[in-house]
């Protein structure tokens, strides 16, 4: 009988050493999906080669950019979404640009967008919770009320408070194994709450474009993305050695974003047009 006893912790033992995972992380891509061939769009393939099975794919909002929809800035929304799509994110969260879009837009996305989560955000999930090797790890989702444009338009539905949303997701989420917090928040938010929620093991971030920086704080992890197409991130999580580590993700692709930028063009063409003339007569 001992016998058993002893290849049980053994084999328990084996477990919970073993159990480390990883997650590819993007953030405040700005619909910044490729640069001189490299980028996010990359990881349409790489992922499609990828044994998904430990491996959390994240992203930490402020995807789009909209630049106020103004009509000559082009807009890349439908390119954006195809890629969230083929991506398939297991959690995603929604950044303040999210709401420079309008109330309906932003409903639909929210609808359409099951991999969203939003532990401060109306019609949203607080937190999705994902299985590996038998250890449950739980993804919370906290989203910023720091510049967010069109409030009026987004009046009825804006975020609430991050910290007190964290506080009563935390008392309602079953036992979980490993706690991460996918924040679009300010630094000293993201900060904040691993100094006052010690059952939080992991925080990733962005808006703040700060990135890459990885931190310990107290027993927790702080990792913040830098922004736009650099911004794809492989981590290492071992959380019996309570070990994060990281490194950028430099990934090819011949993905060539249909911009349409002729409404620019245009402005600019008549600007210089008119400066042109200016200067011919004066
Ligand atoms: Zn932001």
């Amino acid at each position: 009988m001992w016998r058993f006893f002893l290849f049980l912790v053994l084999i328990l033992t084996v477990a919970a050493v073993c159990f480390a995972f990883q997650i590819i992380f993007t953030s405040d891509l700005h619909e910044s999906l490729v640069k001189n061939g490299m980028g996010p769009y990359g990881l349409v393939d790489y992922l499609s080669n990828t044994d998904r099975s430990r491996v959390l794919v994240l992203d930490s909002g402020d995807i789009f950019d909209s630049k106020l929809q103004l009509p000559f800035l082009g807009d890349n929304r439908e390119s954006v979404l195809r890629y969230i799509q083929k991506v398939n994110y297991d959690a995603m969260v929604l950044g303040n640009h999210e709401y420079y879009f309008s109330h309906e837009w932003l409903e639909i996305y929210k609808r359409i967008n099951k991999s969203l989560i939003g532990a401060n955000v109306q019609d949203l999930e607080p937190f999705h919770i994902f299985e590996i090797d038998g250890m449950k790890i739980a993804v919370i989702g906290l989203t910023t009320i720091q510049h967010l444009a069109n409030q009026i338009e987004h009046a009825q539905n804006l975020p609430s408070d991050p910290l007190e949303a964290l506080k009563k997701t935390l008392r309602i989420l079953p036992k979980m194994d490993y706690i991460i917090c996918l924040n679009h928040l300010p630094h000293e938010i993201d900060i904040k709450i691993l100094e006052l929620f010690p059952e939080v093991n992991l925080v990733l971030s962005g808006h703040d474009h700060r990135g890459p920086e990885l931190k310990k704080i107290k027993e927790g992890y702080l990792f913040e993305a830098a922004s736009h197409a650099e911004s794809v991130y492989l981590l290492d999580v071992n959380p019996t050695q309570r070990v994060v580590t990281y490194r950028q993700l430099g990934l090819m692709t011949d993905y060539v974003i249909q911009n349409d930028n002729t409404g620019m063009l245009l402005l600019i063409g008549t600007i210089v047009g008119i400066l042109s003339l200016l200067w011919v007569l004066f």
